[in-house]
């Protein structure tokens, strides 16, 4: 063997032990990290050493010295902020995506991960029930998702008031009016500041956070014509509730707006008959963001775009250069580039292809109900507890509770966390302090729900 291939094996097989290591101690380590970012940085930094060291050998001292400050969130008793795990296939696809070293840009020249990527957005549709025509981009998450859309969505309603965004810019364009619910994401507004498209204007939300349609009809008939893009949202981060996207959106296109989905980890209940009551006329929407690091447990730095009018997306994302042109020449089916913010990128596509393909269509349904199911179980669990109060109307896979007064509430995450056997965020809901609960990994069973909920009556009785 070549010295360059025993450099490669070395850094694979450390690389393999490692990781296989990592994933045994899941159903057993406890969750938090056990030491801070400034102690590991101590630990790995100093000045850069002058000399190298092999490839093997560096990545065991990074597996060494990184594991104190791993939290174990792919462990199935992890239910903070929305964090999936990762399906084993994913991984795997994960780790092929790394060695083939493919720039996903281009069709022609890497036509495999180009044609994963294609069947990959195509399942998608087909699952969420959306137009078989739609385009879809992987990004790297749904921050970047919803800016791709609205990148779209800017582009077409100042297009359609004679306005070339792309040639005159915004300055002295016509003011884009964004309505977005009370309780939108606030990654909603990162991506309209990208955009510059400025603060939007927020629409009153009822007890569970959803869009009021009341309110939002008075905010559409209140304009004057001007270009209008309304952001609707599929799952709330806190009650996991479901804006009625259909009724918004028949609602917003009698007032000639664009409708635009933020349903980052909701938009998958489309994909489970048992919770796809959730999303009525989703498919009457004009673009849709997404994770597949959430609910569809794919490795991180996926985040998932749909755009029902490919030459709205195609023409805000594509570039011309004369040295990317396909040697059979324009016109055809769209190269990846096109369709996302970035021209270099990895085939974070073919993730998705291998955890679809792995659990099928009847898997995908069984993992986000399952997810459903178990939310329920941890909301009864925690409302037998004393004093506690679950707030919200557990629908999807999202749970808010509270323990008493902010205080205590918050006395019991602390305790929670600091005992570290189940991890669930803490937040603020409807001017409450809340503990929140999120369900969102495959491997999570019913037994670790067990655990967790002893784990969370534990830290009850002692805060
Ligand atoms: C997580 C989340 C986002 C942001 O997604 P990233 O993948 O973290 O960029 C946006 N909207 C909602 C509803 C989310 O849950």
């Amino acid at each position: 063997m070549s010295a360059k291939q025993d450099a490669y094996d070395a850094a694979l097989a450390a690389a393999g032990t490692h990781a296989r290591a990592w994933l045994s101690t899941l159903p057993t380590r406890a969750v938090p990290p056990s030491a801070d970012a400034d102690s590991l940085a101590a630990a790995v930094g100093g000045p850069l050493p002058e000399d190298g060291l092999d490839p093997g050998e560096v990545v065991e001292l990074l597996a060494r010295s990184a594991e104190p400050g791993l939290m174990a969130m792919p462990a199935g008793r992890f239910f903070g902020w929305v964090i999936g795990g990762t399906l084993p296939a994913a991984l795997g696809a994960d780790w092929l995506v790394s060695a083939w070293d493919q720039n996903a840009a281009m069709r022609y020249p890497t036509p495999a991960t180009a044609a994963l990527e294609e069947v990959a957005g195509a399942w998608i549709l087909d699952l969420l029930g959306l137009p078989a025509g739609c385009d879809v981009g992987f990004v790297t998450g749904a921050t970047m998702a919803n800016f791709t859309g609205l990148a779209a969505a800017r582009r077409h309603v100042l297009a359609r008031r004679g306005w070339d965004v792309d040639f005159d810019g915004l300055f002295g364009a016509p003011r884009i009016r964004v309505l977005v619910g009370d309780e939108r994401h606030d990654t909603l507004d990162l991506a309209l500041r990208y955009l510059g498209l400025g603060a939007p204007t927020p629409i009153a939300a009822d007890d569970q956070g959803r869009i009021r349609l009341d309110a939002l009809a008075e905010a559409l008939g209140s304009g004057s014509g001007e270009p209008t893009i309304v952001c609707l949202q599929a799952g709330n981060v806190h009650s996991g509730a479901f804006d009625a996207v259909g009724e918004a959106a028949d609602l917003a296109h009698r007032h000639g707006a664009w409708v635009h989905v933020d349903g980052a980890f909701g938009l998958w209940a489309a994909a489970a008959p048992d919770l796809r009551h959730l999303v009525p006329g989703l498919d009457r929407a004009d673009s849709w963001a997404t994770d597949g690091h959430k609910t569809l447990n794919v490795p991180y730095d996926c985040g998932i775009v749909i755009v029902r009018d490919p030459a709205a997306l195609r023409s805000a994302m594509g570039v011309e250069a004369s040295y990317l042109i396909e040697p059979a020449g324009p016109g055809g089916p769209a190269d990846p580039f096109e369709k996302v913010p970035e021209l270099s990128r990895r085939a974070r596509g073919v993730p998705v292809w291998a955890a679809l393909r792995s659990l099928g269509r009847r898997g995908v349904a069984e993992m986000v109900s399952g997810f459903a199911a178990n939310a329920r179980r941890l909301a009864e669990g925690i409302a037998g507890i004393d004093g506690a109060e679950v707030l919200n109307d557990v629908v999807f896979t999202q749970v808010c509770a509270t323990f008493g007064d902010d205080t205590r509430t918050a006395a019991v995450t602390r305790a929670l966390l600091s005992e570290g056997r189940a991890w669930m965020s803490g937040s603020r809901w409807r001017g409450r302090t809340i503990l929140r609960v999120s369900v969102s990994n495959w491997s999570t069973d019913t037994a670790d729900v067990e655990e967790s909920l002893a784990a969370l009556r534990r830290a009850a009785a002692a805060a």
